[in-house]
């Protein structure tokens, strides 16, 4: 994205200048903390190395959700006589998709950049930030001063170290979107949420998918029954799953790559045309230079910080993805929060939050609180219930009835420990759980409470008079 006149101008006429505060990364913690400090009155400098909205709206949520609408829809054209409907032959035109996921991205960036032309004590520098020492900030020729500098410089794609990659050319999550011919077939390597995602989507646009992990599970964070849950809905929508597999070479030949494997269930080697990589992210600090103000990184480089997210060097806090505390979009957003409710007086940190988040396969999974195997871990007495999608009546309905409903509950207390949603509306329909653990209320409120018919949720008091002790 182009500078507008006011940044460039700014960037030349003012050599040094000191601001009230100073933030490195424009994602989704520094730009709307930039925003709320210069709407305050604060002399704020924003400063972003390459585009608006980071991560998420560049090259995460925004594009890879955008697509997967576009995949779903191809999904439920292919599906249509199911529901009694006659279409013809269904054709993805793949230019198409990615120029609507474009759009739609660019929209979301725009829109970021109009908000904060209209503050008048914020300065954009669109340029990569680094600490000249405590205090003190390099953007190009300009150094800037603040007592008070807070960095938000997210992460980006972890490339493993496999003998041929760099030769045979894989696809991240960045380089992916900017495809514009289908992958005829698609080799994923990771079998975590980004992998589960576009794996699923490339499958409903055309692609051949395989997915390669080393580790024994889908989404290996997970209680087994939602891996295996997983693993069965891709592999019901033609997906080739390979796990405890390991790639031991990438070749690149003619038409693609080949890989060779090794693993009791994988073959020999496969083929494809793609090799997209999604294996984790890095947290973005070799720019910052961090020595030099004597900020200090954990073994896997992400800045230290403690509940506050205050660094190890006074009046420098780290926000987001490169505090590795968190690793989404509303972590980072929760986290600008703490540091405004710091500012306030009020009582808020990192740790209080209730762990959240969604895999947006179709359909998704929400989950909050602790697994069932975390439960089992930590020895509390809990209770659990389990119902598959299939006895409910929404998804009956719809016809799409994949997944199932489990929650935990703390049996002396009556209070939620954690639950996951894998199925139609999981991704909403867990927050109802979270707000009830946010608000500390026992699982009788919800079972009480009168819930609209037909939805998923108004299973969820049928799902807690099936609790029983956990064995
Ligand atoms: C494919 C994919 C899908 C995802 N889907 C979801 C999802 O559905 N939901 C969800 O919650 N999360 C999702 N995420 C994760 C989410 O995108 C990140 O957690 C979130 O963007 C982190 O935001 P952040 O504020 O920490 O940093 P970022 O958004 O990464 O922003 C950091 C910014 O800092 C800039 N920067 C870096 N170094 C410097 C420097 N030295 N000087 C100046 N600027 C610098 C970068 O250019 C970048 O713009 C997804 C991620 C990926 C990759």
């Amino acid at each position: 994205m182009l500078p507008s006149r006011r940044d460039i101008r700014y960037a030349k006429d003012h050599m040094v200048a000191k601001y009230d505060a100073i933030i490195l990364g424009a994602g989704q913690a520094g730009r709307p903390l930039a925003q709320e400090l210069a709407k305050r009155g604060w002399k704020v400098a924003l400063i972003e190395g390459d585009k608006l909205g980071g991560t998420c709206v560049n090259t995460g949520c925004t594009p890879s959700k955008t697509l997967i609408a576009s995949a779903r829809a191809a999904y439920i054209a292919r599906r249509s006589f199911d529901f009694g409907i006659r279409t013809g032959k269904v054709h993805v035109d793949f230019p198409k998709v990615m120029s609507r996921v474009e759009r739609v991205v660019e929209q979301f960036r725009d829109s970021i950049k109009s908000s904060l032309d209209s503050l008048n004590n914020l300065d954009v520098y669109y340029e990569y930030g680094s600490f000249e020492g405590p205090g003190r900030v390099r953007v190009g020729d300009t150094v800037i001063e603040a007592d008070r500098i807070y960095i938000n410089t997210g992460a980006r794609p972890k490339m493993p170290t496999i003998p041929g990659l760099d030769e045979a050319g894989a696809l991240d999550t960045e380089s992916i979107l900017r495809l514009r011919e289908l992958p005829k077939r698609l080799i994923v390597l990771g079998g975590g949420y980004v992998g589960v995602e576009y794996a699923q989507a490339f499958q409903r646009l055309g692609s051949a998918v395989t997915i390669i992990d080393r580790r024994l599970s889908l989404l290996s964070r997970e209680d087994t029954d939602i891996s295996e849950a997983m693993r069965d809905l891709l592999e019901g929508e033609g997906i080739r799953v390979l796990l405890n597999t390991e790639t031991e070479h990438i070749h690149k030949t003619d038409n693609g790559i080949r890989i060779t494997l090794k693993g009791r269930n994988a073959p020999n080697s496969i083929r494809g045309t793609h090799l997209l990589v999604a294996l984790g992210r890095t947290p973005n600090v070799e720019k910052l230079n961090l020595e030099s103000a004597g900020i200090k990184q954990d073994a896997d480089g992400y800045i230290v910080v403690d509940d506050q997210l205050r660094t190890t060097i006074d009046g420098v806090w780290a926000l987001g993805d490169v505090n590795g505390r968190g690793a989404f979009t509303h972590t980072s957003w929760d986290d600008q929060l703490v540091i405004l409710a710091q500012l306030d007086g009020k009582r808020k940190n990192a740790a209080q939050r209730v762990p959240i988040y969604a895999v947006y396969s179709d359909p998704p999974l929400g989950r909050v609180g602790m697994s069932e195997q975390e439960v089992r871990e930590s020895g509390k007495k809990a209770l659990m219930a389990v119902m598959p999608m299939s006895s409910v009546g929404r998804a009956i309905e719809r016809d799409e009835t994949h997944g199932l409903m489990k929650v935990l509950v703390d049996a002396k207390s009556n209070k939620f420990l954690g639950a996951a949603i894998f199925g139609i509306g999981g991704d909403d329909v867990v927050h109802t759980i979270a707000e009830l653990m946010y608000a500390n209320a026992p699982f009788t409120v919800m079972q009480e409470g009168v819930h609209i018919h037909p939805t998923v949720s108004e299973l969820l008091p049928t799902l807690l008079g099936k609790l029983e002790p956990l064995k």
